[in-house]
């Protein structure tokens, strides 16, 4: 949609692009009300008034969500929905074709409609994204596209929305969103466009900590951590300096910035949906309570804060042309997630490692196991990585059984990789005289300020790269999109210096890993991805165990005649190495057991990273702090 180049969207800014573009109108202003006292039941209500005429209002609950790239607007938790005019109720029907879609009956003489709505928080733990679980005893993140409703025939960027919240007593607040004033738990926003407020989540909590991560610098930015307990806002104060830096090498690696001020709003629960969402001046990320003072809990999740970082730049800045929709009710066409999704996870990887949120040997330790994964995913040769991007707003969504031979949007993953050979093409075509950052500045880069949306295509993103380093970009893209493997594309590793290979121990990054997620990683030995139970989550197609017969949902029992333990397990694989006997496991499935015999020799399989002599260590130079 070319018609979105160079749009602005922020208010302040949209009052200047209407003396100037005669294609730009202004909307109605809706008024919003949202009543959070009663966050810890799960349960949020709100008070809208929107501008009428008589006859059929057609409103939207928002459908598409920016950054979910899946129509999953969580309109099944929309409650208690009634409308007035002039103090008499409505009649209102849905649209028989569009859930999201309330058609409202305006009497004549009317003007405007009042609407009461509720949104049903989830009352227990649901993962997924902002429409998982957001709210707890003690805290809550507020999306306002699931308290609101707006007027078909409006661009997002053409309603105002002038807003207010009222959260429980003795809460704070931490928010992109500006506030024009505020008394106690009453705080009213600034009017701003319905794109900005719905790009403007809340978080209000009673354990807040607001730390600010580049003093006397503009633009600011702050980390705002909120949590469970005040014990979990107390990590170490290298903690507070790693992000810091942080802010310090996403300026030096893309020039300049485009917001006014940056929150990262970083949730700290157990009880909340783990995930981060991007806004162009904010972050919605969420991770366990124990996830700022807990050392292992801080190096699995380091790289989540950067790449939510990376998206104000790529993705929010710059975004495919098919995914900067007029509204929330257009389908967004996700074909260009590789470059949204992937370049933000290479970016956000290597920035990781700039601000030494991980040393140098932990992010090789990440590129290792994420490696191996895409070393073993049979699911490449029907599915190419294009796909994955094209299949996202349905793969988020999938269930993790199969996952080897579904494959899922590791269009992540793979393009971590695929970036990282763009990175090293370009270091190598110009002799070292350019690199990714020069494409980051040129692309991402000035002129800054105010959050602006500027669209690219396929084509674009070919141009500015041949900018940096003439080569033939469109065919290197063209060929890893389509390609069907086998095997990982890891090619940028073993030209920065890197070669994959499978040791007899794990590295920390790896087990820790493990730990976390309460699972057993057999994948690079037979092919067997367990929960620390014995329950198979997968099985890699065309690998020993799935070959025997074994499948997603089966349980093992036992090995080797003894109960299933992780341990039982490893010491059966060790003890098999380089013998004859083969491992028995005795396996369930709906209620029946039967016993597969594994011919398995050679011992545990672990992913490591190590140096390749013969080529110059370009992985660490890129890796280096700027
Ligand atoms: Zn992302």
């Amino acid at each position: 949609m070319s018609s979105f180049r160079g749009r602005i969207v922020s208010a302040t800014c949209f009052v200047v692009l209407l003396t100037v573009c005669s294609w730009a109108f202004s909307g109605p202003t809706i008024s919003i009300a949202v009543d959070a006292t009663e966050a810890p039941r799960k349960i949020l209500h709100a008070k809208l008034r929107i501008p009428a005429t008589p006859g059929t209002l057609t409103l939207y609950y928002p459908k598409w969500i920016p950054g979910e790239h899946a129509p999953d607007g969580p309109v099944v938790d929309l409650a208690g929905l009634k409308f007035f005019a002039s103090g008499k109720p409505l009649e209102w029907r849905r649209d028989l074709l569009d859930g999201w879609t309330i058609l409202v009956e305006v009497p004549a003489g009317e003007n405007e409609v009042l609407a009461d709505l509720d949104y049903l928080e989830p009352a227990t733990l649901v993962g997924g994204f902002s429409a998982g679980s957001s709210a707890t005893e003690k805290l809550l993140i507020l999306s306002w596209n699931q308290v609101l409703l707006y007027p078909k025939g409006w661009k997002s960027d053409d309603l105002t929305y002038s807003a207010s919240l009222r959260i429980p007593d003795g809460w704070k607040y931490a928010t992109s969103l500006p506030v024009s004033n505020s008394n106690g738990s009453d705080l009213h926003f600034a009017p701003v466009s319905l794109t900005m407020l719905v790009d403007s989540p809340v978080l209000a909590a009673q354990y807040l900590k607001a730390v600010p991560l580049n003093p006397g610098q503009t633009p600011p930015a702050e980390l705002d951590a909120a949590a469970d307990s005040a014990a979990a806002l107390e990590p170490p104060q290298e903690v507070w300096d790693r992000y810091r830096n942080l802010v310090t090498q996403a300026g030096a690696l893309f020039g300049t910035q485009h917001y006014r001020d940056y929150h990262f709003l970083y949730t700290l629960s157990d009880h909340v949906a783990h995930f981060g969402l991007e806004h162009h001046e904010s972050d919605d990320s969420r991770v366990e309570e124990r996830g700022l003072v807990d050392e292992t809990e801080r190096k699995l999740n380091a790289g989540l804060l950067p790449h939510e970082y990376v998206h104000s730049w790529n993705g929010k800045y710059r975004r495919p042309a098919d995914l900067a929709t007029p509204d929330y009710q257009q389908p967004m066409q996700t074909d260009l997630l590789w470059v949204y999704e992937g370049l933000t996870e290479y970016l956000g990887n290597i920035l990781t490692a700039r601000s030494a949120l991980w040393t140098p040997e932990q992010y090789r330790d990440y590129l290792a196991s994420a490696a191996a994964e895409l070393d073993h995913l049979p699911g490449r040769t029907w599915r190419n990585l294009q796909d994955t991007a094209d299949a996202a707003p349905q793969l988020y969504f999938a269930r993790q059984p199969w996952y080897s031979w579904r494959r899922g949007t590791d269009f992540y993953e793979e393009d971590n990789f695929t970036w990282l050979w763009a990175d090293v093409i370009i270091r190598q075509q110009t002799k070292g005289a350019k690199s990714l950052d020069d494409f980051c500045k040129l692309f991402h880069g000035a002129p800054g300020g105010t959050p602006a949306l500027k669209t690219y295509t396929f084509d674009d993103l070919v141009k500015a790269l041949n900018q940096v380093a003439p080569y033939d970009w469109a065919r290197f893209w063209t060929e890893r999109l389509t390609n069907h493997g086998p095997g990982a594309p890891l090619h940028g590793v073993e030209e920065s210096g890197w070669k994959l290979v499978y040791q007899d121990t794990p590295t920390d990054y790896f087990r820790s890993s493990e730990h976390d997620a309460g699972q057993i990683d057999e994948r690079y030995t037979f092919g067997l991805q367990l929960r620390d139970d014995g329950g198979i989550i997968d099985t890699v197609e065309g690998m020993m165990a799935a070959k025997a017969g074994i499948g997603p949902g089966m349980r093992v029992v036992a090995v080797n005649g003894r109960r299933f333990s992780a341990e039982v397990l490893h010491d059966a694989i060790k003890a098999a190495k380089g013998g004859h006997d083969s491992i028995e496991l005795l396996v369930e499935n709906t209620d029946y057991f039967r016993t597969f015999k594994l011919d398995y020799h050679d011992g545990e399989q672990y992913p490591h990273l190590v140096r390749d002599e013969s080529k110059p260590d370009l992985l660490s130079e890129i890796l280096k702090a700027k």
